[in-house]
């Protein structure tokens, strides 16, 4: 196998530790996302995350059914975190999301999570929904990285996100999976509760492409070691604004982008009985999305299948 090694690795320990002190440092004030609530995390106070000095773990496992240069055949090393910067209606997650389920990690912790992912043989570090948890990723990585950590980070978000958060995984983070949700903020602000996610969103999407390119470089095994995959959620009745996002993504960051459009959307959480989100998506409404990313010449990436239940 020759693939070049993880960025991270290409830093001192100490030049890591710098990074995570920085990082840690913005929890007195806490501003890594666009909500600014300016909460001291550092001292037990909880802003709109309700996430404090330690990052909280619903779980982590290989997990095969990301896209397929990401699990490839021995899987993603995913660690899911707990507790998140939005409050979809639909969220499919909302225990780990909205009720916190899961439990504290110190750095040791998880570094050792970390760790034993890679021992299970693991393809990379897959860290979902991270947004909150920059400065205690960071900190574990430092740990994580003396004791041999040696595959990729992927960072893997819903994409409301700072650039000037995303700057601290500079040289550190070698993938980025963000979501692009939503092209209408009225919507994005209904439906999921985001303030300015369309501005905040792209703004993030261009800060990633500047960090790894928007390609997805893979070695000859098909294991993806650095670029981008955006990922764009199809809700019924147009609701998530596809051509939209998709115009935008092709005319900024261009057609060797890869997208993975999904077509999974269920009713969950508070959307089971709401008069738009209370259904799947029709045939017709997911043929428009594929037409529409066809058109633009979209190419790279992935297209989801409709369940064969879904008429
Ligand atoms: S990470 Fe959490 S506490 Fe910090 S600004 Fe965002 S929502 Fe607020």
């Amino acid at each position: 196998m020759s693939r070049p090694q993880p960025s991270y690795l290409n830093l001192s320990v100490a030049e890591l530790a710098e990074r995570a002190a920085q990082a840690v440092a913005r929890l007195a004030h806490c501003d890594l996302c666009p909500r600014l609530c300016g909460v001291d995390r550092l001292a037990g106070q909880a802003g709109y995350c309700r996430s404090g000095r330690l990052a909280r773990v619903a779980s982590w496992h290989a997990h095969m059914w990301e896209e397929p240069p990401i699990s490839g055949w021995e899987g993603s090393g995913t660690i899911f975190f707990s507790n998140c910067t939005a409050r979809c209606l639909f969220c499919q997650n909302y225990p780990i999301s909205q009720m916190g389920v899961g439990e504290e990690k110190s750095s040791e912790a998880l570094a050792r999570i970390m760790l034993r992912l890679q021992r299970q043989g693991c393809h990379n570090i897959n860290l979902v929904t991270p947004t909150h948890y920059v400065p205690q990723v960071l900190e574990a990585l430092v740990l994580a990285r003396a004791g041999g950590l040696n595959i990729p980070l992927l960072y893997n978000t819903s994409g409301y996100d700072r650039p000037e958060t995303l700057r601290l995984l500079d040289g550190i983070v070698d993938i980025y999976l963000p979501d692009s949700k939503y092209a209408d903020d009225v919507e994005a602000r209904r439906l999921s509760d985001y303030v300015g996610y369309v501005a905040h969103n792209r703004a993030a999407l261009l800060e990633m492409a500047r960090q790894v390119g928007t390609g997805l470089a893979c070695d000859e095994e098909g294991i993806a070691y650095r670029g981008m995959v955006i990922r764009h959620l199809v809700l019924p009745e147009q609701l998530s604004q596809t051509a939209q996002v998709l115009a935008w993504i092709a005319a900024q960051l261009g057609r060797e982008v890869y997208v993975s459009l999904m077509a999974q959307y269920f009713p969950a959480h508070l959307a089971v009985d709401h008069p738009q989100l209370g259904r799947r998506l029709s045939v017709v409404e997911y043929d428009r999305a594929v037409q529409t990313i066809e058109a633009l010449g979209l190419d790279g990436g992935w297209r989801q299948e409709l369940e064969s239940d879904q008429a």
